[in-house]
């Protein structure tokens, strides 16, 4: 297989993308709405069908972006919403998601998740995901921002380990998760989203990435990138709002780092010798 279609397998057996669209901070903007509409679409026909969103972007105008954007091209799709912690109890999650399938105008969400942790009620959260799952409005349901001890309480619950995913901040210059989270999820077949793959352009300016992307004639944001996708079970949701970016980050599958990168990454972005607290952002 080449990295082109590299998928990620969910516990259930289905293979989805391994690199997606992320869309936190789109369709908040009409001046650039027309970019971002095609940005979307470019990255659809790219493969990047795995689209990221959350009520809580835009207040629900991301949701709103995607259906204009690609609602022609529902089946294509896999989307990937998420529900704010204060919607976290059972009736909290079923109205959530009703007003997600609105604005998305579809009549199923394939993954939905619990945005944080904050005072939800997660055995009533887990009861909802699967009564939405029941009636056919979600596909799977996973968790977002869990770090290590939440997902050992969320597996104690009655049908926890029906966990499709956990999303978590991971990029080059982020790898506590890689200390005990990764190796948790991996055992069990939860498969990592990592957001803010080149970590919301905090990367520093001047790195071994640019190094590397220079001896290569690609980009460091494509070299972060294909840092985060060496994984077979970790998919990345970068967000691009430009044509340009969407395709420089599409490239970015085709890009398989050698043991001697990998090592030059791993002597100025360090691996994790402790446990660090999961971070988010
Ligand atoms: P990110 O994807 O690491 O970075 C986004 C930034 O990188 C944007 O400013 C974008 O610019 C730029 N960019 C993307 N590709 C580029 C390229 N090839 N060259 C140069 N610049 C490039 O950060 P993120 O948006 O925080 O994270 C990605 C997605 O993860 C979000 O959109 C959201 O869907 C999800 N997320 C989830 C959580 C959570 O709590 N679950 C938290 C944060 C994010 P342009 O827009 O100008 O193209």
């Amino acid at each position: 297989m080449t990295s082109q279609n590299k998928t990620v397998r969910l516990l259930s057996g289905e293979q989805i993308p391994a690199l997606g669209q992320g869309t936190w901070e789109m369709g908040e903007n009409s001046r650039v709405r027309g970019e971002e509409i095609k940005a979307l679409q470019t990255g659809v026909d790219s493969g990047l069908t795995l689209i990221d969103t959350a009520e809580m972007y835009g207040d629900g105008d991301s949701e709103k972006l995607i259906a204009e954007a690609l609602g022609d091209r529902r089946e294509e799709l896999f989307i990937v919403s998420k529900v704010y912690p204060h919607n976290g109890s059972e009736t909290g999650v079923k109205a959530a998601c009703e007003r997600s399938l609105k604005r998305l105008q579809t009549d199923r969400i394939d993954l939905y998740l619990l945005h944080w942790r904050g005072g939800e009620d997660l055995e009533g959260v887990i009861a909802g995901f699967e009564s939405l799952r029941a009636a056919g409005k979600i596909r799977h349901w996973g968790v977002s921002n869990f770090d290590t001890d939440d997902m050992i309480e969320l597996f104690a619950l009655e049908n926890g380990n029906r966990c499709a995913a956990n999303q978590i901040l991971y990029n080059v210059a982020r790898r506590g998760p890689e200390f005990d989270l990764l190796p948790w999820m991996r055992e069990r077949s939860v498969p990592a989203m990592a957001y803010s793959p080149v970590d919301h352009l905090r990367l520093p300016n001047q790195s071994i990435l640019n190094d590397i992307a220079a001896a290569r004639g690609v980009s460091p944001m494509q070299i972060a990138l294909a840092w985060v996708l060496r994984q077979p079970e970790v998919i990345a949701i970068p967000k691009a709002s430009t044509v340009a970016h969407v395709i420089e980050n599409a490239a970015a599958r085709d890009i398989t780092l050698s043991e001697e990168e990998l090592s030059q990454i791993d002597a100025q972005f360090k691996p994790p010798k402790s446990k660090r607290s999961l971070e988010m952002l």
